[in-house]
């Protein structure tokens, strides 16, 4: 297991709670629209990587794509939380990369499953150190860039998320509990692009920072 690192502290990670379909551009790659209230998914924390690690590449995929997202770490928990306050609950902000086997995301779609497998393996949420909240003035409006090999994939801004930080965090309280710890991934803009073994990616989010990884084929 990875600590989360924050202002030379340790945080340990609680949960990976990410959010599908948030930017129109993506929605509309992947063939659909952003749904009317925020679509949750789990990652489990035993796919964090620290920044500088290696996303290995499972046997079981043949297609594994980058997804660049802005987090939110949450130092406080809450249930249904009132947006007013839900703010109050972010401790800081990082760049995740909400690794995806597309290949085998797409056969569960088709088959009606869950996206467990796709979203789950070991390595696949690579995450940045933690910038304090206090040094982000609005989340909702940051640069936010991926590289693989120097190429820019993808290059959009937070403003365009449909559901804004508060609004996912209100949203997954009234679903289930969040704890200090939680990692919230915000969703992704367009320009996912697929990884292969030997590629350097590189994902920075302003005000936020940088987060590297490189990928390998796992033996
Ligand atoms: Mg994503």
């Amino acid at each position: 297991m990875i600590w989360l690192r924050v202002d030379g502290r340790r945080l340990r990670p609680a949960k990976i709670l990410c959010v599908a379909r948030n930017y129109p551009e993506h929605a509309k790659e992947s063939g659909g629209e952003v749904p009317e209230s925020p679509v949750f998914f789990l990652k489990p924390t035993t796919a964090l990587l620290a920044s500088g690690g290696t996303i290995l590449l499972p046997p079981q995929s043949h297609r594994v794509e980058l997804e660049c997202e802005l987090a939110a770490i949450l130092g406080t928990g809450g249930r249904d939380v009132p947006r007013a306050r839900a703010m109050g609950l972010v401790m800081g902000y990082a760049v995740i990369f909400d690794i995806t086997a597309r290949d085998l995301q797409q056969q569960a779609k088709e088959k009606g499953l869950p996206w467990t497998a796709a979203k789950g393996f070991d390595t696949f949420a690579p995450i940045s150190a933690i910038t304090p909240a206090k040094r982000v003035r609005d989340p909702n409006a940051l640069a936010i860039r991926a590289e693989i090999n120097g190429d820019v994939v993808q290059d959009s801004n937070t403003r365009e998320m449909v559901h804004k930080v508060p609004d996912l965090i209100a949203s997954a309280s009234r679903i289930m509990t969040l704890e200090r710890g939680d990692i919230l991934a915000t969703g992704t803009p367009a320009g996912v692009r697929e990884i292969r073994a030997g590629d350097r990616l590189r994902g920075t989010i302003e005000h936020v920072g940088l987060l590297e990884a490189r990928v390998a084929r796992k033996v």
